[in-house]
């Protein structure tokens, strides 16, 4: 049924910007903690006379977002007002950019399976965030709400893409690498759960191979990747369902209801004109000159794409490797870092995509919160290559790190887990086995394949797994050819 029509998808991400003050006035933005309505002054609560003042950081956040999207920075920039009354917004009017954003035109390549995919970002720019309601029911059954104003004006970023993703799954993954280019960068939480990365999904489909867009339905109030995912794949097939038996869609915001897995219409579609929008008289015309501009782009760290390359050429990781690797700034960092101090660029990869990211998995934890360290992985690297310790052992060593964040070294110790790789040693046992097990022995000169492994299983059995099974090998070979 589906397979007639193709989506067509474009993502509005809002995201809370990671500045200490809010955006146009001193209260502070990291207001998760505190009371209701403690965090509040004259400014943001759009009192008379107050005047707003615009944050600097919040302007530079958003243009190094802005440039890791690889957008235009206009040199002239304004802010405007977005008239409309709703009981979380204050003022009755939200200071946004309208017609001459901080930014315009990039794009972000989305690996969509084998095909790199080219995503159009329209524009990223800079509003205030609104106050929080909340939705309550009293005791008698009777509805009523709260209002919290700690979160008014506290700065927004919004990044808007071309209708270019056409996909639930494409979508996603557009939404997956843009928070890792917002965390790497440190411009935001990115934590959607939390309400720091909120996104609105606009849907239409149309007939496969046609060039034309259909109507556009907006859906919000999705709080995980799931939840998108989810919410335009019922979209997909309600509006197929429509155009099949002769409807039309109607443009209008819907909502996504995360329990029931559908969506709700809300209201009809509002446009721009509905908003009166008009430049915010209270603030000058932002210049972004272009040697801010240049500072900025500086203090750009090396982005996700360009690290993954490099992983990929300078230390010979598969593109796999290199994928994981980067999927957070911690997680390269921690790569680099171990690297650095010497161990083999294939045996970190290895361990970190393997075991590490399993424990971390489970855990459900990220690799900053974790007890194992950089010199950890690298002396348990070391413990493998001198023969101190077998894979399989490492493996119960690195569970402990992860566990108690004790040294490698200390651990095998402790634990006692120390191969014995001594010839001397092992000579004695292969002995003592050899002459308890005469039959395995015949079986071996009779050519059975499976005694040669009975008699290194022995060996095993006799050190509780603890021989170190290439010296056993080499021993067991050498007296069973000689016997
Ligand atoms: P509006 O003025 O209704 O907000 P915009 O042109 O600003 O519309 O686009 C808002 C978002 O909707 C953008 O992310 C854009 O990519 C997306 N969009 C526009 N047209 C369509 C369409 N026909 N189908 C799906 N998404 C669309
Ligand atoms: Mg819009």
């Amino acid at each position: 049924m589906l397979s007639k029509y193709e989506a067509v998808i474009g993502l509005e991400v809002h995201a809370q910007l990671l500045t200490k003050s809010k955006m146009f006035c001193r209260c502070n933005a990291q207001y998760a903690d505190a009371p209701p309505n403690s965090v509040v002054c004259p400014v943001d609560l759009g009192l008379p006379g107050a005047l707003p003042v615009i944050n600097r950081t919040a302007v530079e956040y958003t243009v190094m977002t802005a440039l890791a999207l690889n957008c235009s920075i206009p040199e002239f920039s304004r802010f405007d007002r977005k008239n409309y009354f709703y009981p979380d917004l204050p003022k009755n009017y939200q200071i946004s950019q309208y017609d001459l954003p901080l930014s315009h035109d990039g794009y972000m390549v989305v690996q969509v399976g084998d095909e790199a995919r080219r995503i159009g970002i329209i524009r990223v720019h800079l509003e205030e965030d609104t106050a929080k309601l909340m939705h309550r029911t009293d005791a008698r059954g009777k509805a009523y709400s709260l209002v919290d104003f700690n979160r008014a004006g506290t700065p927004l970023m919004e990044i808007v893409s071309k209708p270019d993703i056409r996909s639930p799954e494409e979508a996603r993954l557009y939404l997956m690498k843009l928070r890792n280019i917002l965390r790497w960068i440190g411009v935001s939480t990115g934590n959607m759960e939390e309400g720091s990365f909120r996104c609105d999904a606009n849907v239409s489909i149309r007939p496969v191979g046609s060039k034309e867009f259909g109507t556009k339905v907006e859906v919000k109030n999705m709080n995980s990747f799931r939840a998108v995912y989810r919410a335009l794949e019922y979209e997909m097939a309600r509006q197929a369902d429509v155009l099949d038996s002769g409807g039309r869609i109607a443009q209008e915001t819907r909502g996504w209801v995360e329990d029931r897995g559908v969506t709700v219409s809300q209201r009809s579609k509002e446009y721009a004109h509905d908003y009166r929008y008009f430049p915010e008289p209270d603030l000058p015309p932002l210049v972004l000159t272009r040697d801010w501009v240049q500072s900025i782009r500086e203090k750009l760290p090396e982005l996700p794409d360009a690290r993954r390359e490099r992983f990929a050429s300078q230390y010979g990781l598969s593109q796999y490797e290199a994928t994981l690797l980067t999927n957070s700034k911690s997680i390269a960092d921690f790569f680099e870092a171990t690297v650095g101090l010497r161990a083999s660029a294939k045996a970190v990869a290895n361990w970190m995509v393997g075991e590490l990211f399993r424990l971390l998995n489970a855990a459900n934890i990220e690799i900053e919160q974790s007890k194992v360290s950089p010199e950890h992985l690298t002396e348990m690297l070391k413990l493998i290559d001198q023969g101190t310790i077998s894979a399989s052992m490492a493996k119960t060593v690195l569970e402990e790190v992860f566990a108690s964040g004790k040294k490698p070294g200390d651990i095998v110790q402790e634990r006692g887990l120390a191969q014995i790789s001594g010839v001397e040693e092992l000579q004695a046992i292969v002995h003592q086995v050899l002459a308890t097990n005469p039959q395995a022995i015949a079986d071996y000169k009779a050519g059975k394949a499976n005694a040669f492994g009975f008699l290194v299983g022995q060996v095993m059995k006799a050190t509780r797994g603890k021989a170190n099974p290439g010296v056993v090998n080499q021993l067991l070979r050498e007296k069973l050819d000689k016997q």
